[in-house]
């Protein structure tokens, strides 16, 4: 028998406004309560038919398990509409929402990593288990996990570039989740820079700079994404200098990402940019096929929805260049099979993907031929004239190499537009440059960054 109803479901409310998104606490708790119990049926009463229906077909085996946390002999539940309104209002509104905040809109498959920890900012559904690893992305991670073994020694501080969406903001809170959870004592901190600038800029209008600095200067581990929004905020970037050095010389850890390497941030002073890259510098490219369709197949794991690996293989060759969008892509289609109680066929597939995703570019001849030019600062006309200078001769391999690489153009038409050269002089510089990039360190980032150019501009 249980002896106090109320204290019973104020304790499990708590618990609930805990795991599930504020908006859905109030749409669905508000003004239930438990009005009996009999033989283990705990009756709960609800204030309409529409409650009854979502609760118990979306929310039933999550209130039953905190229940039984409270009530173990608790053997099922019995919604009852009742259109009284609850007495006791105020145990709804009393709840208090403890250090966690619950984050809004999130899809409610789900339970687990809904709420973010306040303090830190760490959301606890970013972890280094959840983060899937491929040839894209592993020297960043191997770098990440390093850092969580060692934090302030190993790599510091530790600096990720990459493209929108390919998992930087991810792996970066994992570190910090994983930091917090080998020392809660730690002081962590994660944000973004424009968060960090708008803290600045709170402090001076409040007078409490001295506050602010002190406050950042205690972390163990400061996290700063998305830095290239310092790019010509100097009083920010000076700001920041001050702070960096006291975190880095306490042996304390930084970490940062940015959607391109600090030399490529525009604006940024000197002294910083030497910061940046003082410590390790990792980058994370574009996923492979092979690594998107494991991304895609560990995400419908994780949902407990399985879905067939050639529609999760039409997924990963449709949608190349981002991650977000993958996932994104995927949990569509699966809430849409939810939604029509059955398996998608794949004509209903490529018509959800129609709506997910932008179409793909399609490079030219001419934007390779543009891009490469403007990238080494030559005149794209001498690119095809019969000049052996050095400063043309490797961008025109390189051209020759993206030609044959990403647009698939047959030797002899490359040939023919360069200058009317033989199909084995484009042989010849295609595999010099293919063999050069595995061990020219420098090659390799000039042709990511001119492939960034490149594939950018349809963004
Ligand atoms: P970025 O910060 O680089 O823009 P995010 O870290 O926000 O990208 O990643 C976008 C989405 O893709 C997130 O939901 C993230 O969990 C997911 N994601 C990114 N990389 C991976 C990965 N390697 N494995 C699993 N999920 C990933
Ligand atoms: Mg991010």
């Amino acid at each position: 028998m249980i002896t106090d109803f109320e204290k019973l479901w104020k304790d499990t409310l708590i618990e609930i406004e805990l795991n599930i998104s504020r908006a859905n606490f109030i749409t669905w708790f508000k003004n239930t309560r438990i009005s009996g119990e009999e033989n283990g049926i705990v009756f709960i009463s609800v204030p309409n038919a529409f409650v009854k229906e979502w609760l118990s077909s979306k929310y039933h085996k999550f209130i039953l398990k905190v229940l039984h946390n409270f009530y173990p002999p608790i053997r099922n539940i019995d919604y009852i509409i009742n259109s009284q309104p609850a007495q006791s209002q105020q145990t709804f509104n009393k709840v208090p929402s403890k250090s966690t905040s619950v984050l809004a809109n999130e899809e409610q498959l789900g339970f687990e990593g809904l709420y973010i920890d306040k303090e830190a900012n760490l959301n606890p559904k970013y972890t280094f288990e959840s983060f899937v690893v491929g040839p894209f992305n592993e020297v960043a991670y191997a770098a990440a996990t390093a850092v969580t073994k060692k934090p302030g020694a190993t790599y510091n501080p530790l600096f990720i570039y990459g493209g929108v969406g390919l998992g930087k903001t991810h792996l970066l809170q994992a570190i910090g989740n994983k930091i917090k959870e080998q020392k809660p004592e730690a002081k962590i901190l994660y944000l973004t820079s424009e968060k960090f600038a708008s803290d600045f800029i709170n402090a001076v209008q409040n007078k409490n700079i001295y506050d602010f600095k002190e406050r950042y200067r205690k972390y163990n581990l400061l996290i700063v994404d998305d830095i290239q929004f310092f790019a010509d905020k100097l009083k920010i970037q000076e700001e920041f200098f001050h702070i960096f050095n006291t975190i880095y010389e306490r042996n304390n850890q930084i970490i940062f990402s940015s959607d391109r390497t600090p030399k490529q941030i525009i604006g940024l002073e000197e002294r910083l940019r030497s910061r940046f890259e003082g410590g390790m510098m990792v980058d994370i490219s574009r996923p492979e096929f092979e690594s998107r369709l494991a991304i895609l197949k560990a995400k419908a794991e994780n949902k407990g929805f399985p879905i067939d690996v050639e529609i999760l293989e039409y997924i990963a060759s449709a949608i190349q260049d981002n991650i977000r969008e993958l996932e994104g892509a995927l949990y569509s289609i699966i809430g849409q099979s939810k939604i029509k109680g059955k398996i998608l066929s794949l004509n209903e597939i490529k018509e959800i993907l129609k709506k997910n995703i932008k179409p793909t570019k399609t490079i030219t001849f001419t934007e390779i031929v543009k891009t490469i030019s403007t990238f080494y600062e030559i005149n794209d006309k001498d690119l095809f004239e019969k000049t052996r200078k050095k400063e043309i001769v490797k961008p025109r391999q390189i051209a020759m190499y993206l030609l044959r690489e990403d647009l698939n153009t047959s030797y002899p038409f490359i040939g023919y537009k360069f200058g009317q050269r033989d199909h084995t002089t484009v042989i010849h510089a295609y595999r010099k440059i293919s063999e050069k990039i595995k061990k020219d360190e420098r090659l390799n980032e000039e042709i990511k960054q001119i492939r960034e150019e490149l594939y950018k501009k349809n963004i």
